[in-house]
């Protein structure tokens, strides 16, 4: 996809790079293979095979341990563009995990742990593909997750469950999170959590088991229910400092949601494009739809709300590392939060654009809708996004 109308922001050289070289690649696959993973609800493994022997998984690992040493700034670049090339959201979903989740481990594991995992990860050999937070009975509110990691001599020993846990059967390692200490015995909620690496082929049988999760967007990438039973991990394999790990997590948090915006705007920009096409193409009472402003109006607002979400999204990459935490928080959350709603306007825009067509599978704009939809969801709903910006930005009081 090469429009003008997507060009709306100027790309520093190494952006251009990465730009040009994932549009190569992906149009290796196109909405024919898209198609077939969502209707059949397989991971594109050929798809991130190619991202990884082309080196892109490790594009966050620094050059030392032999990653790509790039930042969120080219991240967003490289995510936008998945996605708008027809993968949708379900395209950078399958390899999110693999190159956020090496961000902890280079900034907080300690020196074996990185000198041994990292350039695997960097080759595409060591994937850590799973990131486990979520719990049944904490959702959003996720410090009050039950999953305890109990010391026990130079193991731990986790029991607990989690819900939503994505491409688990993809990846060699979960980064898990879970208590080490009860939230009744800490001063503050947020304490008392610790990221801990679990080396899934080991855990598998002995005290790991997992059920896949029958959903209905992004179907190319799998979520799962987990659950513990006594899972022994070596302690070694903490990451960072015990009882530190949800300041780690927040740490990076707003690089991620940036580049997750940057996954929703190039959904809803492919979505745009083929509401384009076939408000031009077809033709009722003799001229073409598109000449109907009914037809063209809510294709064009969805043009000015994504342009809106990307300007927001580029210049918070840019600055990223200039803000204050509250302000990158501010940024993140207006980014996700106007991308996700800007998708999703875009998507449903395409569907009434297409008339009968737009539920069809083999115009793809049905399964932009779907994953849009779910883009209001993850990795943190909407309204989660608007608390903190009534909270800490508009110093608006909490109701929890
Ligand atoms: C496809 C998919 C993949 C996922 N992958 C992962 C993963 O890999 N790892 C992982 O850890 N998690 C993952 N998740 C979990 C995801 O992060 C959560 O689903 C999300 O954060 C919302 O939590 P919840 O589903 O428990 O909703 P709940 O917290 O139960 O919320 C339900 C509704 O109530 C609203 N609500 C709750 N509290 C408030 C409040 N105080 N103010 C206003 N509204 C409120 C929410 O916005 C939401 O609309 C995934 C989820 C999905 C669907």
């Amino acid at each position: 996809m090469t429009q003008d109308w997507r060009d709306s922001v100027e790309l520093t050289q190494q952006q251009s790079l990465v730009r040009r070289s994932i549009r190569e690649l992906c149009a290796e696959f196109g909405d024919e293979y898209w198609r077939e993973r969502d209707r059949t609800a397989t991971y594109p493994t050929e798809f991130v095979d190619a991202l990884a022997d082309d080196g892109w998984l490790g594009m966050l690992v620094p050059e030392e341990y032999g990653g790509v040493g790039m930042s969120t700034s080219e991240a967003v670049v490289m995510m936008e563009e998945i996605a708008a090339s027809g993968g949708g959201f379900a395209g950078p979903q399958s390899i999110h995990g693999g190159i956020y989740n090496s961000v902890p481990i280079v900034k907080y594991a300690d020196e074996e742990l990185k000198a041994d995992l990292l350039p695997r990860v960097a080759d595409g050999d060591a994937r850590i593909q799973a990131f486990g937070l979520t719990e049944p009975n904490a959702g959003s509110d996720s410090t009050a997750m039950e999953t305890r990691a109990r010391r026990e001599g130079d193991e731990y020993v986790v029991n607990g469950e989690k819900v939503w846990i994505s491409r688990v059967e993809d990846s060699d390692y979960l980064l898990l999170m879970a208590r080490t200490t009860p939230r009744d015995e800490v001063e503050k909620r947020t304490r008392g959590i610790s990221m801990i690496l679990v080396d899934l082929e080991d855990a598998y049988g002995n005290g790991l088991e997992i059920e896949q999760i029958p959903k209905t967007a992004s179907r190319a990438v799998h979520s799962y229910q987990l659950y513990f039973d006594d899972l022994r991990v070596p302690a070694r394999n903490l990451i960072g400092e015990e009882g530190r790990g949800f300041y780690q997590v927040l740490d990076g948090l707003n690089e991620e949601r940036l580049v997750i915006a940057a996954e929703c705007l190039g959904l809803g920009e492919v979505a745009l494009e083929r509401g384009i096409e076939y408000a031009n193409e077809r033709e009722v009472f003799g001229g073409p739809i598109g000449a109907n402003q009914a037809v063209q109006h809510p294709l064009a607002e969805a043009y000015a709300d994504l342009l809106a979400a990307k300007k927001v999204i580029y210049s918070a990459a840019d600055r990223l590392d200039d803000l204050e935490r509250t302000e990158a928080g501010a940024e993140a959350n207006v980014a996700k939060y106007l991308a996700a709603e800007a998708a999703f306007e875009a998507a449903d825009a395409a569907v009434q654009t297409h008339g009968g067509f737009g539920v069809a599978r083999e115009y793809d704009v049905e399964r932009y809708f779907r994953e849009a939809r779910l883009t209001r969801l993850v990795p943190v709903t909407q309204q989660l996004a608007l608390n903190y910006l009534g909270e800490r930005v508009l110093d608006l009081p909490r109701s929890y």
